[in-house]
């Protein structure tokens, strides 16, 4: 997943909302037994209202997951204003700005954000605006938002405070970063996070009825997402930042009620004991237990091969919900959906010319089997089409696509179980690419009739474009 927007991201209001109005009654009726004046419901609370339901609602978050308070919690009411500086540093603090437009340009190259997206404003403005509460693991502070009313705020305390807790019992930032540098653990590991949170946010809800998540049969957390659109920001967000900020919660919350389903709340300190190792244990809790661990995969070094122009600016694994994610741009979501399960190992990397910041894409990706491998040869061609719309010199074999555009050529390939692709190279680039690889050389397009030879090395050595000299590997080879 080629974005980090964890950690910055504190509680979705809307989200948090939705659950409520999911559990109903139910919610409604526990959040009336525990707001002492009934009038104090709609109006901020003060400072004391506020310290003795962060004491009230954190002894039952206690008790709900059986996680003892180990040392006495900071807590405070924070304005907007310091909500949003704090967002800012922390954005600050978990990526540097090199980092960040890394992550950005990637985005864009696998098609998940128009080009020239203003990533760090938006984020900024969705977090702000869907913050209610936040806890700190760097200082271990609890804070919520001074303008949500009290029976809001202990809502987002029941979700805040199970990190705290958590956070008392396992650390839970380096917990996280211990994923690193696999973005796709990082993420599953955050969706625990979340999750887990969200799982006893629901407990919390329930708490007067006298059942709880792992009671309730058959429940889809798919439907709390609900009117998570109608708030601004979100509204216009890219679908791809939608389904990443709400990932962690909703897929979170999935996972963390099959993990609780059968013996409850006992079961969390062996998550943090084994974690899930990547988003596809997440969307896929079965294949946690089943301990299905992907497989390996490593791009070969391409820096040299593509000169001292290209400057590699990301690499990385996108997992099965990021490639979910890419195909999702492109086809319908049931299909995306189904071709990115066959996911079983991935890795990309994201190079970018340093004057013209034009970018190249390379992709390995691992699938569960060949038949799965066709499929996704036959799905992804189309997408790239899709994603492309000036083409020309199309060449479509049975495991062979490519195609010229502005941006330079698009190649896909797939050999057995694995395909590879490159965006924004050319054929030599990419025949030195499958060289690396050990692969067969990619079918090479016909000859055309009286087509004059682009370099005289060609006519001698027509079989293996990679010998006629290295120098122009290069990409978009300058004219
Ligand atoms: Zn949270």
């Amino acid at each position: 997943m080629p974005l980090h927007l964890k950690r910055a991201l504190l509680g979705l209001r809307a989200l948090f909302l939705s659950v409520a109005l999911f559990f109903g009654g139910v919610a409604v009726r526990a959040q009336e037994a525990a707001v002492a004046p009934p009038s104090g419901d709609s109006k901020a609370a003060t400072d004391a209202e506020f310290i003795a339901a962060a004491d009230e609602v954190l002894g039952q978050m206690s008790q709900i997951t059986g996680l003892k308070l180990m040392t006495p919690l900071k807590k405070s009411l924070r304005s907007r204003e310091e909500i949003r500086a704090y967002v800012i540093k922390q954005m600050n603090e978990d990526k540097n700005a090199a980092e960040r437009y890394a992550d950005q340009r990637s985005a864009e190259a696998f098609g998940l954000l128009p080009k020239g997206f203003d990533l760090d404003t938006f984020m900024v403005d969705v977090l702000t605006e869907q913050v209610e509460g936040l806890y700190d693991p760097k200082t271990q502070e609890f804070y919520i938002a001074d303008w949500s009313p009290l029976s809001e705020q202990r809502m987002v305390m029941a979700h805040e405070l199970t990190h705290a807790l958590e956070d008392q019992h396992f650390q839970i930032e380096a917990w996280e970063k211990a994923a690193r540098p696999n973005d796709d653990a990082e993420l599953a590991r955050d969706a625990v996070l979340e999750g887990s949170a969200m799982a006893a946010m629901v407990d919390y809800l329930m708490l007067s009825t006298g059942r709880s998540l792992k009671d309730l049969p058959e429940f889809d957390p798919g439907m709390l997402i609900g009117d998570l659109g109608s708030t601004p920001t979100l509204q216009k967000a890219p679908p791809f930042l939608k389904d990443t900020l709400i990932f962690p919660y909703i897929g979170g919350l999935n996972f963390s009620a099959a993990i609780l389903k059968n013996t409850g709340w006992a079961a969390l300190p062996g998550v943090f004991e084994k974690p899930p190792v990547s988003t596809q244990q997440i969307l896929h809790p079965a294949l946690y237990r089943s301990g299905k661990i992907p497989t390996t995969v490593t791009l070969p070094r391409l820096d040299k091969l593509l000169g001292n122009k290209w400057t590699k600016l990301d690499e990385n694994i996108m997992g099965e919900f990021g490639w979910k994610e890419v195909l999702k741009q492109f086809l319908d979501e049931d299909r995306a959906k189904m071709l990115a399960a066959a996911w079983d190992g991935d890795d990309y990397a994201v190079f970018e010319q340093k004057q013209t910041k034009k970018l190249i894409l390379v992709t390995r990706l691992h699938l569960d089997s060949e038949e799965h491998a066709v499929r996704f040869f036959g799905q992804y061609s189309e997408a790239l089409e899709k994603k492309y719309g000036e083409r020309s010199n199309l060449l479509r074999r049975p495991n062979f696509f490519s195609f010229d555009t502005p941006d330079g050529g698009v190649f896909l390939d797939c050999l057995g179980t694995e395909c590879v692709t490159m965006e924004g190279a050319n054929r030599k680039a990419f025949d030195a690419f499958t060289k690396e690889l050990d692969w067969p050389l990619a079918p090479q397009p016909p000859e055309r009739v009286g087509a004059v030879p682009e370099k005289t090395a060609a006519t001698f050595f027509p079989a293996a474009p990679g010998a006629a000299g290295t120098s122009a590997l290069a990409a978009h080879s300058a004219p």
